[in-house]
């Protein structure tokens, strides 16, 4: 439940099981931001980490609640060049412009955007043999302490009864100080139409029970979706009951209501290349810095279940990461969004 007392949509990503392969960034894209001045906008992103993000070292432009005061405290506001991409492409030169051969696809103005969603991919950290990577999809929180809702003096920003964080856009005055506000940086400005923007959590299909399309369309089934108040959900399981989805950043205060179950980490090699059993490839302090201290016994238990398996036994929270039955994903939004009927234009 949220502080008042209403439900609260929450999503979980198994990051064991992202393969980063970008379709939840794409689905979204192309449900929600192909319109005038969204170019650059992906509300659904998945990065690289360790890396520098969406946008560039997000992580490290404040925002989130103030420790003292308990209000929204102001951090870096994001420029478009930080968040980079959004390139028109000579798609004409080449397909039609008589120069087959000659030109190549490459982006045009803004060319000095050296950067985009994903740019960092798969470099990770570390050197070989014991580099290491795990992908990190991120959309808006709908976070329970929304600083984004604080910091908006119009008004814009409310939270809905089933815990979704929306803007209405006629009121949105383009201050954005939400924008600076949010610690997690998931919010883009609209130079076309001078407005904010940020996931709305596929509200539309929540409301006809669909689930959002970063879930539904989830080739690796690694997100769930669900009321964290519902003791028969996955969600609930994941996070509650079993507590091995955690927040990202949650010390930035504002009660993120989406968890992640943090990666295992393949052990490192010794020079000689005999495997190191005491040593992670993944540094935990890293994985702590993400998903607070709790990280630890998070990846314990996930150890401990798969050890159970492995000596015969069964494990029902393996068998849930696992989604046998890829509905059970859906938490209620199992409404196939095929049956239903388009709204008439
Ligand atoms: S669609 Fe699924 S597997 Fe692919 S990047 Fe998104 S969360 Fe990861
Ligand atoms: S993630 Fe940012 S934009 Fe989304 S509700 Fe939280 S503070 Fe607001």
């Amino acid at each position: 439940m949220t502080a008042n007392g209403t439900r609260q949509v929450a999503w979980v990503f198994d990051l064991n099981k992202c393969i980063g392969c970008q379709t939840c960034s794409v689905a979204c894209k192309v449900l929600w931001t192909r319109d005038e001045g969204e170019k650059h906008e992906w509300w659904c992103s998945v990065n690289t980490m360790p890396g520098q993000g969406t946008p560039k070292d997000w992580e490290a432009m404040g925002g989130g609640v103030d420790a003292a005061t308990g209000k929204a405290k102001g951090g870096h506001q994001p420029t478009k060049g930080e968040f980079g991409g959004g390139w028109d492409f000579n798609y004409y030169e080449v397909f039609y412009g008589g120069t087959a051969g000659k030109a190549h696809l490459e982006p045009q103005a803004p060319r000095e955007n050296r950067w985009a969603m994903n740019w960092d991919e798969d470099q990770g950290a570390g050197e070989w043999p014991n580099s290491y990577f795990y992908y990190l999809p991120r959309i808006c929180n709908h976070c329970t302490n929304p600083t984004c809702l604080q910091a908006c003096p119009t008004g814009a920003l409310s939270k809905r009864d089933d815990g979704l964080v929306l803007r209405d856009e006629d009121v949105c005055m383009g201050d954005r100080f939400c924008m600076e506000a949010c610690p997690y940086k998931k919010i883009y400005f609209n130079y076309e139409r001078h407005v904010s923007q940020h996931c709305i959590g596929c509200f539309p299909r929540i409301e006809a029970g669909v689930a959002p399309a970063c879930v539904r369309q989830c080739p690796g089934r690694a997100v769930f979706v669900g009321y964290l108040d519902d003791e028969s959900s996955a969600v609930y399981k994941l996070v509650k009951s079993w507590k091995i989805a955690l927040p990202l950043h949650a010390e930035a205060g504002t009660g993120p209501n989406v968890f992640y179950v943090p990666p295992l980490s393949p052990y490192r090699l010794k020079d000689d290349f005999s495997i190191d059993y005491e040593t992670p490839r993944i540094p935990p302090e890293y994985l702590e810095s993400q998903f607070g201290p709790e990280v630890h016994t998070a990846l314990a238990t996930l150890r401990s279940e798969m050890a159970k398996v492995r000596e015969g036994g069964s494990s029902e929270m393996l068998k849930t990461l696992i989604a046998y039955k890829w509905q059970e994903l859906l938490g209620p939004f199992t409404t196939d969004p095929a049956s239903l009927t388009p709204a008439a234009s």
